[in-house]
């Protein structure tokens, strides 16, 4: 990879003022000087000034199989250079075949696939198509979850701090399911938190008055910090609300495309219950392009009446890409990388943390980890730590994320082809970056 010729560092700290000057105050950037990323190849990236970083966030778990990975961009680069768009009028060969495959993937019978530009408006969809189907405008959300941005989505989102609106159009109601470390649920056995959560949910649909539309569920909650309720959660919470008629959508956003190693999808660690009814997934599947999408039995996808059309969703390029995504990730069973690679660095990074002062907790599955940090000697959530650790890591070479309720666990989700070797490097810049934070923190 030859390296672009770097700005000077005059260019960069004018352009973060004038971002600030331009951007909305709420649009979250990393570091105390934000990275102007330019390229990345595989697994890591360059920023303007020359710098390359092993990448373990993916552009907020984006880049599924690897940065300008050759398949993906050529696909992107014909189909641009024959048509850029022609909306959903017409016929498009890559979107017909991406949802043939997804439908399949989807494991919902008789599936129907609606392609969306973002995780937001997939789930604005989903929400749109349970409140239709079921004539209500009441939802169940889990608390501590985070579905978008759009005001359907924030209306389903458990945490104030992400979630800036109290005037939702629907009446969301909030039910325990993923965060049980602290507190009165966290002595409790996976079979007891499990019974806890169902007699909760029954305890809110029983004060709901009228009917209930849908719960909606990340599997392992992202934003919210890698946190994930026991296997089986959403089976026994579909058991409660399959027989009410409330449907189950379960937002795969992060979780889809094998990146939790185990499983193709989320939901599928709570098999027994089969399929969601409805699914929504965006991120990885177009490896950066904007693509999300709705997967639904045709019975559900097709209550809402209204013709309509979709200018961007599911564009020309951006399915061609994403087939060409899609098709490496299964041909190349990066799922099972993710197994393989997530084991090994999520064994690597327990005995970081074993020695270190700052973690709680390492959690999550395959390429999907979280490291909760703590103030030192205390069980006390500390953002500040996640902050200090984000710099180090950053002058060691290494992008990494950060979530959780209090801001204060470190997300590591590389792109699914990493290697044994890149995951030993990362792991080796977080051991440091913890170490120096530790230092810095005194
Ligand atoms: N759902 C989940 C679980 C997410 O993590 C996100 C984004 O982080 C969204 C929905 C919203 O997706 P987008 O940012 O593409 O609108």
């Amino acid at each position: 990879m030859t390296e672009t010729s770097a700005p000077s560092n005059g260019d960069h700290a004018s352009l973060h003022a004038r971002h600030r000057a331009v951007m909305p105050d709420w649009l979250a950037t990393y570091y105390r000087q934000p990275i102007e990323i330019t390229h990345g190849e595989g697994r890591h990236v360059w920023d303007a000034e020359g710098n390359r970083y092993l990448d373990f966030f993916g552009g907020i778990l984006t880049t599924m199989t690897a940065h300008a990975l050759p398949e993906v961009t050529r696909a992107v680069s014909e189909q641009a250079a024959r048509i850029l768009h022609s909306s959903t009028l017409y016929l498009n060969r890559s979107a017909v075949e991406l949802a043939e495959h997804i439908a399949r993937l989807s494991g919902i019978p008789d599936a129907r696939v609606f392609f969306t530009t973002s995780g937001t408006e997939a789930n604005d969809t989903a929400l749109l198509l349970a409140t239709s189907h079921t004539r209500s405008n009441q939802v169940l959300a889990l608390r501590n979850s985070y579905h978008g941005r759009s005001f359907s989505a924030v209306g389903v989102t458990g945490n104030t701090a992400w979630s800036p609106t109290s005037l939702s159009p629907l009446q969301t109601l909030y039910v325990h399911g993923a965060v049980r470390s602290r507190g009165p649920y966290a002595q409790l056995t996976d079979a007891e938190f499990i019974a806890a959560c169902v007699a909760d949910l029954e305890d809110v649909l029983g004060q709901a008055g009228g009917s209930v539309a849908a719960l909606i569920a990340e599997p392992i909650q992202g934003v919210g910090g890698f946190t994930a309720p026991p296997d089986g959660l959403l089976a026994a919470f579909r058991e409660v609300l399959a027989p009410r008629g409330i449907l189950w959508i379960s937002d795969e956003v992060q979780t889809g495309w094998g990146r939790t190693g185990e499983h193709f999808w989320g939901w599928q660690a709570h098999s027994q219950s089969g399929p969601p009814d409805i699914l929504t997934f965006a991120k990885g599947i177009g490896n950066g392009l904007s693509m999300g999408g709705v997967v639904a039995r045709a019975e559900v996808m097709n209550c809402l009446t209204a013709n309509s059309i979709s200018t961007f969703g599911g564009s020309p390029v951006t399915t061609a890409g994403a087939l060409a995504n899609l098709k490496y990730l299964l041909e190349h069973d990066l799922q099972g990388n993710a197994r393989r690679v997530g084991g090994l660095l999520a064994a690597r990074l327990s005995a970081i943390a074993a020695a270190s002062p700052l973690v709680r907790e390492v959690r999550g599955r395959g390429l999907m980890l979280g490291v909760e940090l703590v103030a030192p000697g205390t069980e006390d959530p500390s953002p500040q730590a996640a902050t200090a650790v984000l710099e180090a890591a950053r002058e060691g070479g290494l992008l990494i994320g950060k979530g959780g309720r209090e801001g204060n666990v470190l997300r590591v989700a590389p792109p699914l082809t990493l290697t044994v070797a890149e995951a030993e490097e990362g792991a080796g810049i977080l051991q440091d970056a913890l170490r120096t934070a530790t230092e810095r923190l005194r």
